[in-house]
């Protein structure tokens, strides 16, 4: 927690995820496989400029208009068939309710949304921790590459390092959903590929720092 705890003091409460609904969030999960966010809120805004945002909307969009719209999140044809079947999934198992999920076990939830073409696992864990409130950590090349300049010395496996961190941290869905959101933000300004480690929150106990100096 120490680590959690220097990031929340600088950042605070980031908002995480950043929807107007939990089908929002897994329209933004999917579209933010392999491309920035600011890439991503472009498709969500134009895809909320054409449709509610729901299954059933989605399912009834034309898939070449569908393309278009999500085109600034890139791998487009990909991306719009896979939110074709997570929608039609949706729709026709869970009548368009994403919340349904919640009524699972956490590892039964996430064996049916890794059963669906185009949904790995870090896809997979921000649908249950952010659309529906599954306790999972979500992990991303940020979370590992922040996490071994710190010193930890893991495998960069995702299941590694999920294993790993959730056995440090208390089983707290909202600890999970600022620790993901806070790692983000902590990358984005500081721990970049070149990291620009003056002024980083975490700093004092950062092996690569403290080796660098
Ligand atoms: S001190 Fe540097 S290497 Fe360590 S986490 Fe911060 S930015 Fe990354």
């Amino acid at each position: 927690m120490y680590i959690y705890n220097l990031l929340y003091n600088r950042y605070g409460d980031l908002g995480w995820w950043p929807a107007e609904t939990p089908f929002e969030v897994a329209v933004g999960a999917i579209l933010t496989q392999n491309t920035s966010w600011n890439n991503v809120e472009l498709s969500i805004q134009n895809l909320k400029k054409k449709i509610d945002l729901n299954p059933e909307e989605l399912l009834r969009l034309d898939i070449d208009e569908l393309k278009l719209l999500i085109k600034p999140s890139g791998f487009y044809n990909q991306k719009a068939e896979r939110l074709k079947i997570f929608s039609k999934f949706v729709s026709v198992e869970y009548s368009g309710d994403i919340k349904y999920l919640d009524r699972f076990k956490t590892s039964d939830a996430r064996n049916i949304l890794l059963s669906l073409k185009g949904i790995g696992k870090e896809t997979a864990d921000s649908i249950l921790l952010y659309a529906c409130e599954h306790p999972i950590f979500v992990i991303d090349k940020y979370t590992m590459r922040m996490f071994n300049r710190v010193g930890v010395g893991w495998p960069e496996k995702y299941d590694i390092f999920q294993k790993n961190i959730m056995k440090l941290l208390p089983h707290d869905l909202n600890i999970y959903r600022h620790y993901h959101a806070l790692i983000v933000e902590n990358s984005k300004n500081y721990c970049r590929s070149k990291p620009i480690c003056e002024g980083c929150p975490i700093a004092k106990i950062c092996k690569k720092t403290i080796f660098n100096k």
